[in-house]
């Protein structure tokens, strides 16, 4: 749909790095080096030993806090989970869904990130749900059949207000962490793909508002080409997002493809 203007969103997934200093660090250098972005979301999310430091860390700047996880239940016998209550206690906003290697080492299904994505919005945590085909079923021409059945297990019995409140993130998992990124041409034609579902399931109005970032391998060097494609809306960023100048430069990057879309 023409005209619909989505704020591109730039998420750093920081996994399993970052000591709580480290992460204040990484944070209070990056608050300085995107201090004057008014046009990106900009989220960072730690793990969670480090949630509540960087909320602290980023009062009254930009930046929004995610987690990388949480559980379906609020509260119970379920040692080493975290809850949607209790990540927006520690001052999240966002937290990462269904990220490939919770799929992969895990055992996350369509139906255990279904359950989160509805414990996360029933807490007014923005679900960031990541979807993406592995290389055999890239090669084995199967793209379209996995992202549709992660995107409809997924968002199943969403309604249109609680899907607005979620963002989707492609990621092809032979490009997570891999150096091999996406061309622009196949992240274009998967994101179009995706917001055809969520035409085909809601209407072109819900899917025109939906934002659906890129991740996989994103660097300074490749971020522009990627986001300037019509349906791509900004990043989910792994490596790039551990050091602040390469996190800072994908926002500027994001910054200047959206200007440029505008024009
Ligand atoms: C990710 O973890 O979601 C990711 C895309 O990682 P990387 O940017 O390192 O490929």
């Amino acid at each position: 749909m023409e005209g619909i203007m989505r704020i591109p969103i730039i998420a750093g997934n920081w996994k399993l790095n970052k000591t709580i200093s480290e992460a204040v660090a990484l944070t209070t250098a990056l608050k300085a080096l995107v201090a004057d972005n008014t046009s990106v979301e900009v989220i960072v999310a730690p793990p969670f030993t480090a949630l509540s430091a960087v909320s602290d860390a980023i009062a009254s700047s930009n930046i929004r806090l995610a987690a990388q996880d949480v559980y379906s239940e609020d509260s119970g016998a379920f040692t080493g989970e975290v809850s949607a209550p209790m990540l927006k206690d520690a001052g999240c906003d966002y937290v990462i869904i269904g990220h490939s290697e919770r799929r992969q080492y895990f055992g996350e299904t369509n139906d255990s990130v279904n359950q989160k994505v509805k414990a996360a919005l029933a807490h007014d945590l923005k679900p960031i749900i990541c979807v993406g085909e592995q290389l055999e079923e890239r090669e084995a021409g199967q793209t379209e059949t996995v992202i549709k059945s992660h995107v409809t297990g997924g968002i199943a019995g969403l309604s249109a207000a609680d899907l607005s409140s979620c963002v989707l993130a492609y990621e092809p998992v032979w490009a997570i962490g891999t150096g091999k990124t996406a061309t622009p041409d196949q992240a274009q034609e998967v994101h179009n793909f995706i917001r055809g579902l969520l035409t085909e399931a809601y209407s072109a109005e819900v899917a025109s508002q939906i934002c659906i970032q890129y991740g996989g391998s994103v660097k300074p060097e490749n971020a522009a080409e990627l986001m300037v494609q019509p349906d791509v809306d900004g990043a989910l960023v792994g490596g790039a997002s551990l050091e602040a100048e390469s996190f800072a430069k994908i926002v500027e990057m994001a910054v200047s493809s959206q200007l440029r879309g505008w024009l």
